[in-house]
């Protein structure tokens, strides 16, 4: 499938959990477009293998080594990141599957803290860097199908993925009249590591429950971020746009 053409030169996109996986491709896709893009991740190995992937734009590519969990992290990545952000990409995400009866204390931790505060945390240490003089102010906050319809076996994934939405459609009420719309994508099946690493029959299987019949691509993702990001979405606001393949119709 060919990816639509977008332009965001002199656009400045913060994209968290870009090193791997579908942030990698969303950090990419915008860098193509012409963007400055920052990316804050989790762990040094993975930043330095992106930067080495992403060489090619180095002179407008920033990697930040981030933990959104963590405040004091996130606060200094915040004063070092490049100035006046147009764009904010909530991805970083986990998941610590266990039925909820087997469910400890510190896998709901986890997720909620990654998955739902870390985007309090990083959107809250931005809100006075945006581009205060742009009217195209933008975030995307990555959720999941899981958080509109539930899953069995994620009940700390599918509430963390359920308060991204909530955040969203507040946020889209709170900052619109600042310039900003605040949107979310909500992915289906898609292929990344996490999911190359179960077995064929269970791939197939999932796939098979995809009105498309397929998995999803991290560039499926990465368009609908794009479009969301782009000046032709300026009057779409609060919404959720899930990239599923029809897996949840
Ligand atoms: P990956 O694990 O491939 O990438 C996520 C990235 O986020 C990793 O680089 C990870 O680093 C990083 N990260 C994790 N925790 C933190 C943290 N505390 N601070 C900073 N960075 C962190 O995941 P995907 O690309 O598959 O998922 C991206 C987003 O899409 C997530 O929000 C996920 O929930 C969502 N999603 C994914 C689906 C899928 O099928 N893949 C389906 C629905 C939603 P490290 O690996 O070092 O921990």
């Amino acid at each position: 499938m060919a990816d639509v053409k977008f332009d965001f030169t002199n656009k400045t996109v913060i994209v968290t959990g870009g090193a791997q996986g579908i942030g990698f491709t969303i950090a990419r896709q915008f860098l193509e477009a012409g963007a400055k893009v920052s990316i804050w991740d989790y762990s040094e190995k993975a930043l330095e293998t992106a930067k080495s992937e992403l060489s090619s734009f180095s002179a407008r590519l920033q990697t930040l080594q981030v933990d959104v969990t963590d405040r004091a992290s996130v606060a200094s990545a915040a004063q070092t990141t490049f100035p006046n952000t147009d764009i904010l990409i909530n991805n970083a995400g986990i998941t610590r599957d266990k039925s909820f009866a087997k469910m400890s204390d510190q896998e709901w931790d986890s997720v909620i803290n990654t998955n739902l505060t870390g985007l309090f945390n990083v959107t809250k240490s931005l809100l006075e860097k945006f581009n205060s003089g742009s009217n195209h102010k933008r975030i995307v906050n990555i959720s999941s199908v899981v958080g509109l319809f539930g899953n069995f076996g994620q009940t700390n994934y599918a509430a963390a993925k359920a308060g991204v939405i909530g955040m969203t459609r507040t946020w889209s009420k709170e900052l619109g009249r600042k310039g900003f719309t605040v949107n979310a994508v909500a992915p289906g099946f898609i292929k990344t590591a996490m999911t190359n690493a179960m077995p064929p029959e269970v791939l197939q299987q999932m796939s098979s429950k995809v009105s498309v019949q397929r998995m999803g691509e991290t560039s499926d993702i990465a368009q609908a971020v794009m479009f969301l990001s782009s000046e032709s979405a300026a009057y779409i606001n609060g919404t959720v746009i899930s990239v599923d393949g029809g897996l949840t119709i």
